[in-house]
């Protein structure tokens, strides 16, 4: 394979703002610079730049590996395709991939009988089990900029995983003063977005649960047996304020989650009998909102769904990947992570179909039934689309460079297509 070297050029190949693809909010605003390898020229999110370090001025020439092997394109396919047929019953997890590689898997998993979890499938599911059980009223990035005055960071500092929150969200011109309110979290005064906001921190009174169960209680105006003058005063001033966003993140809510995104939910329907309010879900990286988005527009259902020939089966709890996994209760795993070599597939002695980042080889070790197709990852090698954290905003985006590796859903439809061959292959040998 040739290597294609990045332009020597201080920016993306078209000289516009590049769209980050390493964690939902999909920053559009910043600049690539090519170097020694591509780095942000105007943020120094600490995230980018991890993920970023896993890429080099040039295409990766990876190639495909079965068993450990060299492996050509053609045969690591065929091997692939082999794994899925003899699979009574396939997941597919990690799922960190694009729009187009989502459409993909979903075909395939169509074709092979598969359950589709993500890797941050728990977490997922603390905001989709929300939204199944009372509805959700969530706002976007730009009416945060454009019209709160209060915000109330529940359980995360936001910028700890969503380095570039507070700068994404900052009053626009015109917009009506603000105050940030950390409550359970410690706020870092320095991140930019936050210089113009006055900020306060409140401890949690007992736990998450207690602490939201409690602001609910307080905003909907009633007593309760435990009591806190701070948030007192905060179910005060969100009563108050002309638009409050409670801002959560999916990641750092302990199991049984989807109680405090049901809780906070109730808090916004309260406020907005009498004034304005939403809330804003950090969480959705690796592809995670983009997953469970295209999923549910195809089946009508989120991820935790086996798409079985006998018809579609969501299981929100029983379809954990990992817990799959551990208790073989499937028989094959495809694992698919596109962004970067950190999301590794859980440790089992399945069958192992693996489409990701080139540096993801050293996770596989010796194991032995494993094929390995390096792939492009959107936004470096590959055009692609992505859903943003604020749901319904698809963003596009633009390669670095030309990459030699194929995309997921190229190799997604190419196993299927050798899927189908194969059955076909073996009803005219039945006949
Ligand atoms: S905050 Fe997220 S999208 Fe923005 S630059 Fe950092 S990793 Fe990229």
């Amino acid at each position: 394979m040739t290597a294609i070297t990045v332009p020597d050029s201080s920016t993306a190949p078209t000289g516009q703002p590049w769209t980050c693809p390493f964690c939902p909010l999909s920053c559009d605003g910043y600049r690539i610079s090519a170097g020694e390898g591509p780095a942000l020229v105007d943020s120094d999110c600490p995230r980018a730049a991890a993920a970023l370090s896993h890429f080099g001025a040039s295409a990766s020439s990876a190639m495909p590996r079965h068993d450990g092997r060299p492996a050509d394109h053609a045969s690591a396919i065929a091997a692939a395709a082999a794994i899925l047929a003899g699979s009574r019953q396939p997941i597919f997890g990690g799922l960190a991939t694009d729009v187009a590689g989502m459409r993909a898997l979903y075909r395939l998993a169509d074709a092979s009988g598969a359950i589709l979890d993500h890797a941050n499938g728990g977490a997922l599911m603390h905001s989709t089990r929300a939204l199944q059980d009372r509805g959700v009223f969530y706002t976007t990035l730009a009416e945060i900029r454009n019209r709160a005055d209060l915000v109330v960071c529940l359980g995360t500092n936001a910028v700890d995983h969503y380095p570039e929150f507070f700068r994404r969200t900052a009053p626009a011109a015109g917009a009506p003063a603000r105050q940030v309110v950390f409550v359970g979290a410690a706020a870092d005064r320095a991140t930019p977005g936050l210089d113009g906001c006055t900020t306060q921190e409140i401890p949690f009174v007992g736990d998450v649960f207690d602490t939201a169960a409690l602001l609910a209680a307080r905003v909907a105006g009633r007593g309760t047996a435990m009591s806190d003058p701070a948030l007192d005063a905060l179910a005060a001033r969100m009563q108050a304020a002309r638009y409050t966003v409670i801002v959560w993140e999916s990641g750092s809510l302990p199991e049984h989650g989807a109680l405090v995104a049901e809780t906070i939910q109730r808090i916004v329907n309260t406020l907005n009998r009498t004034t304005r309010a939403a809330a804003f879900c950090l969480g959705g990286g690796d592809g995670g909102y983009t997953a469970n988005q295209v999923t549910t527009w195809l089946s009508g259902l989120p991820l935790r769904t086996g798409v079985h020939a006998r018809g579609l089966v969501h299981e929100p709890q029983r379809y954990a990947a990992d817990r799959l996994v551990a208790d073989r209760a499937v028989d094959a795993l495809l694992w698919v992570s596109s962004f970067g070599p950190d999301l590794v597939p859980p440790t089992s002695d399945l069958p192992l179909v693996l489409l990701g980042h080139p540096d993801l080889q050293a996770a596989l070790d010796d194991r032995p039934d494993t094929i390995f197709i390096p792939v492009s990852t959107p936004g470096i090698g590959s055009a692609g689309h992505l859903f943003r954290a604020d749901g319904g905003i698809v963003v596009p985006l633009t390669p670095i460079y030309a990459d030699t590796l194929p995309t997921v859903a190229q190799v997604a439809d190419d196993i299927g297509r050798a899927l189908a061959e194969r059955r076909r292959t073996e009803q005219g040998g039945a006949r």
